[in-house]
């Protein structure tokens, strides 16, 4: 029997509707709550199958457009792109930067944690979400959990990384050339610190990692569970906190230092299948960020978190965008659901590279 409680409740709506000839309708509001930390999700069924209204598809034309009238400016571009790039001082990184086949790490030039990097991902200044390979982002990867290593080991107070994306324009991406981001501080983010307290609370209470029940509770309901690739569990979010979002979650490795070269490959090639489908639904933009458990204390207090990942859709690269983040979302702090995560698993589910 599962210790984690999918909640949900429900709400109704009454409205007259002038798109009905002004008849009285009545909509029904599902509202769930995560299990760990109690963030809420509403799915209006209302709008079941309506996501044009809310997230219009991409304009490819205008992205492309908008790739020929950056890529003048883009630093990350021209093939001597190496003489435009902040480095680390020689005490530190003696390379100044860090290079892993197609993949190239440097300081970011205004950083938000103590350790900031920005990793370029390829020569590439523009790729839609279905040219992201997964040898491109494992190369990605590669260079960023060596980057966490190399700074845990010359500061061991670093002791919690996350590993980033902005993608495109609405993601909050100043570059359209393909990047990732890692940050290594002394103390955690907000949602950080949230999840690793959450997480800490329920072992307490159920003498049970949330991560492995959450697993265990996903693959025996069997709605919202894609697949795996070697240690990593995929799943769509029971109440997502942005559109479309898809967790995954590796009960077995700790923190990123756990991480092997086929456990990277294997996060690469999950991603780049989420990357690839969401190309199919008209999608071009999206968030990221892994968690892990603190570095240099993994196995006392926080000996049941893991690593984590989040990856939420953003608005579709369009003229003129509109966020997808309002009141609800920036301050009240709820999500909308706009495609069922059951929905979504089983759209997912279709070539997954299960293995
Ligand atoms: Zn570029």
């Amino acid at each position: 029997m599962s210790k984690i409680n999918f909640a949900v409740s429900r709400q109704e709506s009454v409205f007259h509707n002038p798109f009905q000839n002004f008849e009285r309708v009545t909509q029904s509001l599902e509202i769930r709550t995560d299990p760990l930390t109690g963030h809420q999700s509403v799915f209006n069924t209302g709008l079941e199958g309506k996501a044009q209204i809310l997230f219009p598809d991409t304009d490819y034309t205008y992205m492309a457009q908008r790739a020929e009238e950056t890529v003048g400016t883009c630093f990350l571009c021209p093939a001597d792109w190496r003489k435009n790039t902040p480095a680390y001082p020689e005490e530190f990184l003696p390379t100044g930067i860090l290079e892993h086949g197609q993949a190239a790490l440097f300081p970011n030039l205004f950083p938000v944690a103590a350790y900031h990097s920005v990793i370029r991902l390829g020569d590439r200044h523009f790729r839609k979400l279905d040219e992201l390979p997964p040898d491109l982002l494992a190369d990605g990867f590669t260079v960023a959990l060596e980057f966490v290593r190399k700074s845990v080991e010359f500061d061991p107070t670093m002791r919690f990384p996350t590993l980033n994306i902005n993608y495109m324009l609405p993601a909050g991406a100043s570059l359209m050339h393909p990047h990732m981001q890692i940050l290594n501080s002394p103390t955690p983010s907000s949602h950080h610190q949230m999840l690793l307290e959450k997480s800490r609370q329920y072992k307490k209470q159920n003498n049970a990692s949330y991560w492995a029940d959450l697993v265990n509770a996903e693959k025996s309901i069997d709605q919202r569970y894609i697949g795996r690739t070697g240690k990593a569990h995929w799943i769509t979010a029971f109440a997502p906190t942005g559109y479309n979002e898809i967790q995954a979650v590796w009960p077995s490795l700790q923190n990123f230092l756990q991480f092997s070269q086929s456990d990277i490959a294997d996060l690469a090639e999950g991603l780049s299948h989420i990357l690839k489908t969401w190309h199919t639904m008209k999608l071009s933009s999206f968030n990221f960020a892994c968690f892990c458990a603190p570095l240099t204390d993994p196995v006392t207090e926080d000996s049941d978190f893991c690593c984590f990942m989040r990856i939420v859709n953003r608005q579709n690269v369009i003229p003129h965008h509109r966020t997808d983040d309002y009141f609800f979302q920036k301050l009240l702090k709820n999500e909308l659901i706009v495609n069922p995560p059951e929905k979504l698993a089983l759209w997912m589910k279709k070539d997954f590279p299960e293995k």
